[in-house]
């Protein structure tokens, strides 16, 4: 069958919730994907930030292998061993103490929102319950992690929400200030936000927030679902400002590439957790967490952080160079290490399909965003040859409008 048979299969069976490009994967090794036509592409999406470690790297593979053959799933009525070291990696390498596992983001965050309502109800007070949470933020698409995401557009058509949250502009710290009520017991954010079009916390901005929940007692609650595990060219954002939260979410590429999340928390806060509380049937099943404890320490191992720190420098300020190259198509590049994004004066989806019919992989985010996030295990050479596309791409479109534009007057 051919990529539009697959499609056309596809959409007779599967819910229409994507607007998927028109490409069928088969199979991916490192940066490279390939189509079941066998076309090869060169993947700056990375299954958006969750194959940090390329596709299919071969410690997580023969973790998945190992693990297969020995215990797939056994409830967590009991104890298993890749849990309890996963757990064991994550805590001695941040500043949280203990680990809830459950399988996605969304997961992690609906977790967190619960876990910092028992904490505020029993220690601040019984009406503490809001959490203040920024405009553009994505925290995922359950229902408490939608109430949190403060992009209205991603709320239409589901009210009622689950009530007690309230949305501030990011990097504004008078407006957040502004909104703080006797009810509220949390501040919850993305130190880059992602999804909302890569937008990165500013210093001043993310030391006042840590500020006035330390003076005010409240728990600070950072999103690192994208942002995180060496995405930015640090294990944890945070480490950027050098801010320890008091709960944190991971996901994304916490599996290798396998469904995994996580909420990691003070052990302070941690305990208001108690047993009945909270809970997954598969969260931090053998399996997911033998592929986690592989990919993290080949993470940690392959120095794959520095590389993200050092290529997404590269990235960034050739990105630069186009932005002034084609100052009419481009706003601005903002982002750090390899979660990047260029916005646009145009709509974003001609030049991802674009770009996909020369062989890359980009992805759009907020209608005119070009989101790069490349495995982390990309090289030089790989990178230059995705800008030679970005660019083909962008002289190709400032020739038809300036054509366009000329044939008009
Ligand atoms: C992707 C994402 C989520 C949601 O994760 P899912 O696994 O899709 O539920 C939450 N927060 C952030 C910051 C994300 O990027």
């Amino acid at each position: 069958m051919d990529t539009s048979a697959w499609i056309a299969l596809g959409e007779k069976y599967i819910m229409s919730t994507y607007a998927r490009q028109p490409l069928v994967l088969v199979r991916g090794q490192g940066t490279r994907v390939w189509d079941v036509e066998g076309r090869e592409y060169l993947d700056f999406v990375g299954g958006i930030a969750v194959n940090s470690l390329g596709h299919c790297h071969p410690r997580v593979v023969e973790a998945l292998k190992d693990q297969a053959q020995k215990l797939l799933h056994c409830s967590n009525l009991y104890w298993n061993i890749p849990q309890i070291q996963l757990a064991q990696l994550l805590v001695e390498h941040s500043a949280l103490d203990k680990v809830f596992f459950c399988n996605s983001g969304a997961e992690a965050v609906e977790a967190a929102i619960k876990l910092a309502r028992k904490y505020a109800k029993e220690r601040l007070g019984p009406d503490k319950y809001e959490i203040i949470t920024m405009r553009r933020s994505f925290h995922g698409r359950t229902m408490g992690a939608l109430a949190a995401t403060g992009q209205e557009k991603l709320h239409q058509g589901f009210a009622p929400l689950p009530p007690g949250f309230r949305y501030v502009p990011f990097n504004d710290l008078d407006s957040l200030k502004a909104a703080l009520s006797p009810h509220t017991c949390a501040i919850m954010l993305e130190p880059v936000q992602g999804e909302g079009g890569v937008h990165v916390a500013e210093e001043d901005y993310l030391q006042g927030v840590a500020e006035i929940c330390r003076k005010q007692g409240l728990l600070l609650i950072f999103d690192e679902i994208q942002c995180g595990l060496g995405r930015t060219g640090y294990l944890f954002a945070c480490e950027h400002y050098g801010i320890e939260p008091d709960i944190m979410t991971l996901a994304k590429a916490l599996g290798g590439g396998v469904a995994i999340g996580a909420m990691l928390a003070k052990e302070e806060v941690a305990r208001a957790f108690r047993p009945g509380d909270h809970a997954s049937t598969f969260g931090g099943n053998p399996l997911a967490t033998a592929a986690g404890a592989a990919a993290f320490k080949a993470l940690l191992e392959e120095d794959l952080i520095n590389r993200a720190r050092t290529l997404g420098e590269y990235l960034y300020y050739r990105l630069e160079e186009l932005a002034h190259k084609f100052p009419s198509l481009v706003v601005e590049v903002r982002g750090r290490g390899l979660l990047l994004g260029m916005e646009m004066r145009i709509p974003v989806a001609p030049v991802v399909e674009a770009c996909r019919e020369k062989g890359l992989l980009v992805n759009g985010v907020q209608g005119n965003v070009l989101r790069l996030v490349p495995p982390l295990v990309v090289s030089k050479q790989e990178i230059d040859q995705a800008l030679c596309i970005i660019k083909e791409v962008l002289e190709k479109i400032s020739w038809e409008e300036g054509s366009c534009a000329y044939g008009q007057t």
